[in-house]
């Protein structure tokens, strides 16, 4: 059965959400587009109104108002997701998080962190270095994310190979219910058989079953020492079969990314780089100092068995910064392809073990595409992207991109893959997701239901 889509206005809660707010509520055009839209290509659907509440009891206070007046709710964290989770398809009222932006607790000797939603991952890394705490804050996707937003999307980045995503880092939420009930799941020790796991039901929810309102994190050492490096190879199979070695070794390497020669190209060009216009793996090695360089060591070896012997390395920071500035550069050399683009950003994972037949596989799709196409990803998990820099005013071109979107997603659960490693369903991927999961997505919709009967939160995302 369908989810309710019958909504009213704000109109009706405007006064007492100007009570609650006063000039902490907008109505401002400028301001309700900016929270019409993320990063992606997804049109901007404007709120109604967004508020910037301080703490809990606030974000509960306006989700009972909009729960008891059927109005939509969307949470909002920094906008930076890439599948249209923020666009307000039904109006309703934007909860902008970014002014609950306390650091609560920092437990050096537990290794956790406390912190209300609109934290960013940079604010809480910056914190514990000031801090002088030993500790960082590992999960990181590419954007300065909220820990809000990163755990509603389950977010995860290029050191997850090492240190998990945001499922395995989250300890405990906070959360406002669709009825403005707050609730606290999980709890500061590391592990638990106590209930149901509501932690990780609502760690990418997206913002459908409730507002998170606090995120209780891990903490990891900073590593004494760490080692970057590249390594050209002469083909995918090669740059792969290093990689799967390499995990197979037991070599606890931070990161390992691949990036095709197209994208090898697009930076180069971007950041006025010379790298060799082959597929390249870029790694992280962490540890104390002997431990890096017996790492770095062995994978080098490993690498040469497989062509790649222009591996080269550094510890110095600048150094290491010069030898990854390709990967970082990546996104915003893509869309430097063209003028004007748009991020068409496509995002599947599928096992190791099948992950050079499906980057193959993925370069020959994207091969036909009648604009430049670089696939790349964090390939020590088998996650990996196609980013099309999009025209947006050419609907012809979302059309045939949006066919080899498909064929990827095809591909990816052909070979026992999901069709998002971690950017989340939004609007974006909801048939993708029926497509995965067929008939469970009817019980996520049970659980929607039971949790949410309205569908008062961010209507029209995930199922
Ligand atoms: C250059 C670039 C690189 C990126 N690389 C990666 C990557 O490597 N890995 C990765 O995972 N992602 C990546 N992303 C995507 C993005 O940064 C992540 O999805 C991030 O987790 C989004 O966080 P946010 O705070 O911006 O959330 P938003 O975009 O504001 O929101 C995302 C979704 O979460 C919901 N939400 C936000 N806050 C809350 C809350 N407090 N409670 C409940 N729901 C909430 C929203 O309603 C929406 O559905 C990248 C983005 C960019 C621009």
């Amino acid at each position: 059965m369908d989810l309710p889509t019958e909504f009213n206005s704000i109109d009706v809660i405007l006064p007492d959400l100007t009570r609650l707010f006063g000039n902490r509520l907008s109505l401002d055009t400028e301001v309700l587009e900016a929270h019409g839209h993320d990063v992606s290509r997804h049109d901007t659907q404007p709120p109604q109104a967004v508020i910037y509440p301080l703490q809990t009891e606030e974000v509960a206070a306006a989700v009972k108002l909009c729960h008891d007046n059927r109005v939509p709710v969307i949470p909002f964290g920094t906008g930076t997701a890439v599948e249209g989770g923020v666009v307000a398809v039904h109006g309703g009222l934007s909860i902008d998080l970014t002014h609950m932006n306390q650091i609560l607790a920092i437990n050096v000797t537990d290794a956790d962190a406390v912190v209300q939603a609109g934290v960013t991952r940079y604010q809480l890394n910056d914190a514990l270095q000031t801090g002088n705490t030993g500790l960082i804050f590992t999960v990181n996707p590419g954007a300065d994310a909220s820990l809000g937003g990163m755990a509603a999307t389950r977010a995860s980045g290029s050191s997850t190979v090492k240190y998990g995503t945001m499922r395995e880092n989250t300890l405990a939420l906070t959360m406002v219910l669709a009825n403005g009930e707050i609730i606290r799941t999980g709890s500061r020790a590391r592990k638990s058989s106590a209930g149901y796991d509501l932690t990780h039901l609502f760690v990418g929810s997206e913002g459908t079953l409730g507002v998170i309102t606090e995120v209780t994190v891990k903490l990891y050492p900073e590593p004494a020492q760490i080692s970057s490096a590249i390594c050209p190879f002469d083909s995918i199979e090669n740059a792969v079969n290093a990689v799967l070695e390499i995990l197979a070794a037991g070599i606890p390497v931070a990161r390992i990314e691949l990036l095709d020669e197209v994208l090898i190209d697009a930076v180069n060009r971007y950041s006025g780089l010379d790298n060799q216009l082959t597929p390249t793996i870029f790694f992280e090695f962490h540890g104390s100092q002997d431990h890096v360089t017996e790492q770095t060591q062995l994978a080098k070896q490993i690498a040469a068995k497989h062509g790649g012997s222009a591996f080269q390395w550094a510890v110095d920071q600048q150094q290491r910064e010069r030898l990854w500035q390709a990967r970082y550069d990546s996104f915003h050399a893509v869309m430097a392809l063209r003028e004007n683009a748009a991020g068409y950003v496509t995002d599947v994972c599928v096992p190791v073990s099948k992950l050079a037949q499906c980057f193959l596989e993925a370069k020959r799709i994207v091969s036909e595409a009648s604009l430049p196409a670089p696939v790349f990803g964090h390939v020590g998990d088998g996650n990996f992207h196609v980013v099309f820099p999009l025209d947006p005013d050419n609907p012809a071109e979302l059309e045939e991109v949006t066919g080899y979107h498909q064929q990827l997603i095809d591909m990816a659960l052909a070979a026992g893959g999901t069709c998002t490693g971690e950017h989340g369903i939004g609007i974006g991927k909801r048939k993708a997701l029926r497509q995965e999961f067929d008939n469970a997505v009817d019980t996520m919709q049970q659980i929607k239901r039971a949790l949410d009967p309205h569908n008062i939160m961010n209507p029209g995302k995930v199922v």
